[in-house]
């Protein structure tokens, strides 16, 4: 319930306004958030490259509503892109980018598919000049079909491009079987967006029941799993399933998010496995933090009272 009512707080423009103009919510925000700009992602990749820890960075940015705005997008990820290759952080992979379609134009009323395929291309280029590589993150149900499409569409192309399933949806066991047998790089994550209940699993125990069901599919098959998740039970089952297939630790990696448990990020890649934080960055960061406020209602306490005036 408190998870729904957080999720329909991160699509309200009164609150959003609230927020984002209330400067002691800061210290919440920079706890998740790398900072707004291209810079600030550089120097929070850098950090993080010398922690021996991969990294993903992603320009928060949601409602793109013309073609102009999704084509500042993908002209702010080439930047990116040249920063890190300039600054050193991309060889091999080591600083990749994660990408929203709808920020690059799928949601767009007129030829949206085909405007997010060519910026989507555009920065499939430049990561690859860069020498690495681009995950398209998932969103709302009605964008995982389009999404996945395009990354089909694209991997003839660029043959690494990643796309992420949800194991939240009813869908991914199959996604994941298709994606496992063309050899693609899959994140697999539980899904932070409310479905309605024929396409979504509503109880927690069955996404984690899916998740695991799909982290199977993906280690036994032929392409690269990058498993998301904080979940330490689920993190254990991979580190079985990666002994039990024999699986070496260059061919697989953990994700945890920019700010969630920094610790254990440290600990599994002291045991040599990689592990790849996702660093969002950019001034519109409302809705990504409440997304993880809705995931971790303990920190909402501490976020509201910095809502409050102080006495
Ligand atoms: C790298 C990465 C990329 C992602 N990309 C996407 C995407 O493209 N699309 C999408 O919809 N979602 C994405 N997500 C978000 C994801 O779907 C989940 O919403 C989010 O990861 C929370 O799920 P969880 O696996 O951590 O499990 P949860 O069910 O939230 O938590 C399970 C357990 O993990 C531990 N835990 C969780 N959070 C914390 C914390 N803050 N501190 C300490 N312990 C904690 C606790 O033990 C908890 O019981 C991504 C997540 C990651 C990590």
């Amino acid at each position: 319930m408190l998870r729904r009512t957080l999720l329909a707080a991160a699509a309200s423009d009164r609150l959003r306004r609230a927020v984002t103009t209330t400067p002691r919510t800061r210290a919440i925000v920079d706890r998740y958030v790398a900072g707004e700009t291209t810079a600030d992602a550089v120097r929070t990749a850098r950090e993080l490259r010398a922690r021996g820890l991969l990294v993903t960075l992603d320009h928060l940015g949601e409602d793109t509503t013309d073609s102009g705005q999704a084509a500042a997008v993908a002209d702010e990820y080439e930047r990116l892109l040249g920063a890190l290759s300039a600054a050193g952080l991309t060889a091999g992979g080591g600083c990749e980018v994660s990408v929203k379609a709808t920020a690059v134009g799928l949601f767009l009323p007129e030829n949206g598919e085909k405007t997010a395929r060519e910026n989507i291309a555009r920065i499939c280029r430049a990561a690859r000049n860069a020498g690495t590589t681009v995950t398209l993150d998932a969103e709302e149900h009605t964008a995982v079909g389009p999404t996945l499409g395009i990354a089909r569409e694209l991997r003839a192309e660029f043959g690494d491009l990643g796309c992420v399933v949800q194991s939240r949806l009813r869908r991914s066991a199959g996604d994941c079987a298709e994606l496992a047998q063309a050899g693609a790089r899959v994140r697999l994550c539980k899904g932070a967006y409310d479905e309605p209940a024929g396409v979504g699993y509503a109880r927690p125990s069955e996404v984690d029941r899916c998740y695991a069901r799909c982290m199977r599919v993906l280690m036994a098959g032929r392409g690269y799993p990058m498993l998301a998740t904080h979940d330490p039970r689920l993190i254990d089952i991979a580190t079985a399933l990666a002994l039990l297939s024999g699986r070496p630790s260059s061919s697989f990696e953990y994700q945890m998010l920019y700010g969630i448990r920094p610790a254990e990020q440290l600990r599994l890649a002291d045991t040599g496995a990689q592990v790849r934080v996702y660093v969002p960055y950019g001034g519109d960061w409302y809705g990504y933090l409440v997304r993880r406020l809705a995931e971790r209602p303990g920190n909402l306490a501490f976020f509201l009272r910095s809502l409050l005036p102080q006495r």
